[in-house]
């Protein structure tokens, strides 16, 4: 029976992957370049790539709508990062990297460093902006009001802040709130990365557009990216950008829309959870 129970394996993964290809977007039964990315080109990987096909004809596993597969799903594909590898570096290694930091000009009006908080081995991470006033007296990210708002966002998708791993684009509060200025950005944000990399979270939400732009190194409006999952390159997280709180205290209206991407988000994690 070694053998039927091997085929209900094969059956579970394949279904399990094409549900996580179509969550990502894309929207046929693929092959090509992209999808040769994703698996590798290693004889095994071949041989799977051939019998996941076979089996999915076999059990009349429909992917719903049949079109072509966007650049922005092959490009999401190919830059997956599913080797599986150990993180190279640990949070703590890394706050003490940055130790008392002056690399940028946001440092000489700080009170505290904001590194981030949360689940050191989160699988959904929040980016923000960078911290406001009282994530400064604290030198904790989104504790004022846009956090208490952040917060009960994270509790709406059934789950804990203390789940999650939240941090900025930038540590350190930049004077009357103003967005952080390319330097500033280039100074702070290989530590992010840094800890994206301790991390490894499966999804990231980006709030607001310059969490989007910087961490996707786009250039759109956030109205053109929020909605559908992005990759980020090198790290194969999937990226939710969507409306900062702080936005949504101004704009209340736009919290309908927040709710939709979120609810992506928590769909996204389930699945996910379900395929582990
Ligand atoms: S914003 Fe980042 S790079 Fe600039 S001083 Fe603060 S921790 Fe250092």
């Amino acid at each position: 029976m070694a053998g039927e129970e091997e085929r209900e394996k094969l059956v579970r993964e394949a279904v399990s992957a094409l549900q996580y290809l179509k969550a990502l977007g894309c929207d046929y039964i693929p092959d090509g370049p992209g999808i040769r990315a994703l698996f590798g080109e290693g004889a095994q990987m071949v041989e799977a790539r051939e019998r996941m096909k076979e089996v999915v004809a076999e059990e009349k596993v429909v992917v719903e709508t049949v079109g072509e597969p966007t650049a922005a799903t092959a490009t999401s594909l190919q830059s997956l990062n599913l080797e599986g590898e150990r993180p190279s570096v640990t949070l703590e290694e890394i706050r003490e990297r940055l130790g008392d930091c002056a690399r940028c000009k946001l440092s000489s009006g700080r009170q505290n460093i904001v590194f981030g908080d949360g689940n050191p081995n989160a699988v959904l991470m929040f980016v923000g902006e960078g911290p406001g006033k009282d994530e400064d007296i604290q030198g904790i990210p989104f504790v004022g009001r846009a956090g208490q708002l952040l917060t009960k966002i994270i509790e709406a998708i059934d789950m804990k802040r203390e789940d999650v791993y939240i941090a900025n684009i930038v540590k350190c509060r930049p004077p009357e709130n103003r967005v952080p200025e390319p330097d500033e950005v280039k100074a702070c944000i290989p530590f992010l990365m840094d800890q994206i990399e301790a991390i490894r979270p499966q999804i990231i939400v980006t709030l607001g557009g310059v969490a989007t732009n910087n961490l996707l190194g786009t250039k759109g409006s956030l109205g053109s990216a929020r909605g559908r999952f992005h990759t980020l390159d090198h790290f194969g997280s999937l990226v939710m950008p969507t409306y900062h709180p702080a936005y949504l205290l101004r704009d209340p209206a736009k919290k309908r829309e927040t709710w939709e991407d979120m609810k992506k988000v928590r769909d996204m994690y389930n699945t996910l959870m379900k395929g582990e």
